[in-house]
């Protein structure tokens, strides 16, 4: 039975796109569960990871990794965004691997691993080698490699990775950015320090560029069924999409031509019709933008949004369909059962899948299925 409105998340979709992925890498994957794992609910897919076998997972923030071992996953996590202020000694108490972006962070953790009176803590150096963003610049590796190799012998750290991230802009930007990161590695052995774990490449990359897999690689979109890609689909890939977003109609109208439809009445029904109301709006992430363009499937018919997508709601016209209050709409789910997908809605909104799913809000109940 469909609740009023729920994201159904299919555990077992996620353990199979985990072996499947795994499989075809050929190297050990840790599995990315930052944003609440692209929102389909962190600690019950992390847990559902962790028994498929995840060599490992990954989130942003030290509180997302917190969370993980709060609700007792075992596995190692690695997290890589910190804040200014972001304390690591409870990363250091509870076996939590942060990757460093600075000198200063690189302190900040040899202060706590000191403070803790804990011994050779695991850290990875996280590197920039072309986005512009989360990393240590190049021209600054040099310095942290020497400080990291002396705390090394002092028995207070032990860098264990080293880690970038490529754009996937083109073959020849990401080629560039590996031979940087493969420069930098040989640096960082030149200062004496010996990691273990070099990686690169999240979905796209590990997926379309061998040589980007070195000895780990991040997977994060792939494990939710989605393509990171925009030219092979979930299907092509082999894997399959984990979350259905569905709600029950909540109204249905019969209307004559020229009746307006939602706010500024961008929309006026050509011919009489039969209007549903979709009790899901942009108050629990469907994008605005998609007004006009996203489908909906009701008892297998595809149905346009006519109007404007409101906050708490909006509207499909179902011709003549024989639509009742409380049938089931699915909003997005496996396109291979014939509803639409979460890149439909990104194509309708110009945007990407993983704004789609990673932007469901909390009044939506998640229903986990598969376990
Ligand atoms: C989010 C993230 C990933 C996963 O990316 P996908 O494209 O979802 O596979 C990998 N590595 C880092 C550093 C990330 O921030």
């Amino acid at each position: 039975m469909t609740l009023f409105r729920e994201a159904v998340v299919d555990l077992g979709a996620i353990a199979e796109n985990y072996r499947v992925l795994r499989e075809r890498v050929g190297v050990p994957a840790l599995a990315v569960v930052k944003a609440d794992a692209y929102g389909h609910g962190a600690v019950p897919v992390a847990k559902t990871l962790e028994a498929a076998g995840a060599d490992a997972l990954g989130t942003a923030d030290l509180d997302e990794a917190l969370a993980l071992r709060a609700a007792g996953i075992a596995a190692p996590i690695l997290c890589w965004l910190h804040g200014p202020d972001t304390d690591f000694a409870p990363a250091v108490a509870n076996r939590i691997e942060v990757a460093v972006s600075s000198v200063e962070q690189l302190e900040r953790l040899a202060r706590a691993a000191r403070a803790a009176a804990a011994s050779d803590v695991p850290v990875h150096v996280k590197i920039d080698t072309g986005l512009s963003r989360n990393g240590l610049a190049p021209e600054l590796a040099t310095e942290l490699f020497a400080r990291a190799a002396a705390l090394e012998s002092e028995r207070v750290l032990r860098v264990r990775g080293l880690m970038t991230h490529v754009s996937n802009t083109s073959p020849e930007d990401d080629r560039a950015a590996l031979e940087l990161f493969a420069q930098l590695t040989t640096a960082a052995r030149d200062a004496g320090l010996d990691p273990e774990l070099l990686h690169a490449a999240a979905t796209a990359a590990a997926l379309r560029i061998p040589d980007s897999r070195l000895t780990m690689v991040r997977l994060g979109i792939g494990l939710y069924g989605l393509t990171p890609f925009d030219d092979e689909s979930s299907a092509e890939l082999g894997i399959r999409p984990a979350m259905t977003l569905r709600a029950q109609v909540a109204a249905v109208r019969r209307v004559p031509a020229g009746a307006g439809v939602s706010y500024g009445y961008t929309h006026r029904t050509p011919r009489p019709t039969t209007l549903a109301l979709i009790p899901l709006g942009y108050a629990d992430g469907i994008p605005r933008q998609a007004s006009g363009y996203a489908t909906v499937a009701i008892g297998g018919v595809t149905c346009r949004n006519v109007g404007r997508i409101a906050m708490d709601q909006f509207v499909v016209d179902v011709g003549d369909a024989d639509v009742r209050v409380g049938d089931e709409a699915v909003l997005f789910g496996d396109a291979s059962a014939g509803v639409p997908s979460a890149d439909d809605w990104a194509a309708a909104a110009s945007t990407i899948n993983y704004e789609i799913v990673t932007r469901i809000g909390d009044r939506v109940p998640r229903t986990w299925i598969g376990a």
